[in-house]
């Protein structure tokens, strides 16, 4: 049996003979990726927010379910120029699997099990939450009857792939609410 090993040797050998191997592995690089489709992201694991490219196969017809084939770092990025740690380059894996969550859950209060509800449903709840907390905690003056409109019952986070058009809508809804409290992983 041919082992990892015995082709490494190999290789090695037909380098020592002078052959340029380049070619041949950029083919079969080339053959991985030769028909998707390219999108360009951010990883979500942590504050560098790397940049990614997603190769998804699939011709967008309404019959075909795309599909996630390779993700790598993006080597027009200046925060990682090409490269992705450990955790950034198994991103397919986060992305291409059945325990991936897709829908809402739930758990009603007093309740031991989450359960998947309509987007809708979620959408009804958080907002029915934050008028009902903004209804209970706004402060309008502080105690020396200066105007402070804050809401000090309700904090945000953001997330590295928010971008600077999310975030900037992000301020506008949290300052429209009197949020003070913001925490942001990336500090880009
Ligand atoms: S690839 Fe690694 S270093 Fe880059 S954002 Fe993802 S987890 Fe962070």
């Amino acid at each position: 049996m041919i082992t990892r090993r015995d082709l490494i040797r190999a290789g090695a050998a037909v380098t020592a003979l002078g052959f340029d191997l380049t070619p041949a592995i950029a083919a079969a690089r080339e053959l991985k990726i030769a028909r998707t489709t390219q999108t360009n992201s951010v990883c979500p694991y942590c504050a560098v927010g790397c940049s990614v490219v997603i190769h998804t196969l699939g011709d967008k017809s309404r019959n075909v379910q795309p599909a996630v084939v390779h993700i790598e770092g993006d080597p027009d990025s200046p925060i990682n120029r090409g490269t992705l740690c450990s955790k950034g380059i198994s991103l397919k894996e986060f992305i291409v699997n059945d325990r991936r969550l897709t829908t809402p859950l739930h758990r009603a209060p007093g309740a031991a099990e989450w359960k998947p509800i309509p987007w809708d449903d979620a959408i009804n709840k958080i907002a029915r939450h934050i008028k009902d907390t903004r209804d209970r905690s706004f402060v309008e003056k502080d105690d020396q009857g200066r105007t402070v409109n804050r809401l000090p019952g309700i904090a945000m986070i953001g997330g590295c792939t928010d971008t600077n058009e999310i975030n900037y809508l992000l301020s506008k809804f949290r300052f429209g609410l009197g949020i003070l409290s913001y925490e942001n992983q990336s500090r880009l």
